[in-house]
């Protein structure tokens, strides 16, 4: 049977019955890396790159039940906070990059940053993220704001993704009240690491962060961009395997999308069916981990976050950030949600969810080992 005989509705019949209608070599992998949750780099090549029209199909079903297994239909919702766009680095990529002078830079005040979580506590979100550039100095002052959030929301979960820190720093806001930490590795190939970032920056440095992260105790997410710039498929393999080494709580995977202010801003925007592969596969992998749908995928495609949830990904970022400064955090172009208001946008979430038959957890959703729908205590 040709697949250009198989009509539409009758291909999306088939899909909603979750068959895999192209039995064979796809159907076989996604099960071998369903059950052993490794395969060989022939096979998850094949899953990458494959244009057999039933690979998606196969690969998200199975992705999907694992996360069901795991997680029931519930996902967690996180607060995003960009707390300040002042960085001292300047990532060849990225359009907060020191040395980008369009960008008027700012830092929120304490007293923003807490109406931004009381904001995000009365909509229901367990978990705050403050995000930001890389600021050392700024960092160490944050200990202080860490406590008063710790003190005045004991039952939210803190995530901090702010960079590459010096382990006393990492140490001192871990103490004050830090959950959980953010840091992707952005590439496994010290070589394509070299051609994002400038000379200064090394994944090796990268690495020693994200294992001193993981010493202090912090949940710890690591992750890289779906085709940047010199992206070969050989390097997302490389990822996959040093993720599946690390074994980090959170996964989070967005396409690049260029920004013209940046020596990358020529580049074509990432793929997202590749992200939406690589969060099948990863989920059949860790079937534990928290892996968003990250904005950069909604800034791809409108239905992006439901997409990546029906992918296998279990977390939504939703932005908190004042409207103001959120114009001026941005790492991308057309970064998704910066005309839409927080309440309106968390009540859309809620009707995106329930439209596939999904709702938004009520808990911190901390990483759990054998995580299941019905140890969910953390409320
Ligand atoms: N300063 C922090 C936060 C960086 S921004 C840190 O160093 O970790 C968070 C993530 O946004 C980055 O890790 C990067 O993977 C992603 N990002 C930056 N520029 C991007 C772009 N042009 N397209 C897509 N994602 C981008």
């Amino acid at each position: 049977m040709g697949w250009q005989i198989v009509s539409n509705f009758k291909y999306t019949k088939l899909l909603s019955e979750r068959k895999c209608i192209f039995a064979g070599k796809m159907k076989l992998l996604v099960e071998e890396l369903r059950e052993k949750r490794t395969l060989g780099d022939a096979g998850l090549m094949e899953l990458l790159t494959s244009e057999d029209p039933s690979a998606d199909a196969c690969l998200f079903a199975a992705a999907r039940e694992t996360a069901e297994a795991h997680f029931g239909r519930q996902v967690f919702l996180r607060a995003l906070i960009e707390w300040s766009n002042i960085c001292r680095n300047d990532c060849l990529y990225c359009g907060i990059r020191r040395s980008n002078p369009d960008v008027r830079r700012y830092s929120l005040s304490r007293e923003s940053i807490l109406r931004c979580c009381e904001n995000a506590w009365r909509l229901g979100l367990r978990t705050f993220v403050l995000q930001g550039g890389e600021n050392p100095p700024a960092a160490e002052k944050l200990a202080g704001l860490v406590a008063e959030i710790r003190a005045s929301w004991p039952q939210a979960a803190i995530t901090l993704s702010l960079g590459e820190l010096p382990a006393d720093t990492y140490a001192r806001l871990r103490q004050a009240g830090a959950d959980r930490y953010l840091l992707r590795h952005e590439s496994a190939d010290p070589a394509h690491y070299a051609r994002l970032h400038p000379a200064g920056m090394r994944l090796e440095n990268r690495l020693a962060c994200l294992r001193t992260l993981r010493e202090l105790g912090y949940q710890t997410g690591m992750g890289m961009m779906v085709g940047s710039p010199f992206q070969t498929t050989g390097n997302l393999l490389a990822d996959i395997r040093l993720l599946e080494r690390f074994r980090p709580e959170m996964i989070g995977i967005g396409p690049f999308i260029p920004h013209p202010a940046t020596p990358l801003g020529a580049y074509p925007a990432g793929s997202s069916e590749r992200t939406l592969r690589l969060y099948a596969i990863l989920r059949l992998m860790h079937p534990d981990a928290l892996i968003p749908a990250t904005t950069a995928l909604s800034t791809l495609r409108p239905d992006g976050r439901t997409a990546g949830i029906l992918a296998g990904a279990n977390v939504i970022m939703t932005n908190f950030t004042p409207a103001v400064e959120r114009a001026e955090y941005a790492l991308y172009e057309g970064k998704a949600s910066l005309a839409v208001e927080t309440a309106e946008n968390i009540r859309k979430i809620h009707e995106e969810l329930a439209a596939i038959g999904r709702t938004v957890s009520p808990s911190r959703g901390d990483y759990q080992e054998n995580h299941s729908q019905d140890t969910d205590n953390h409320v």
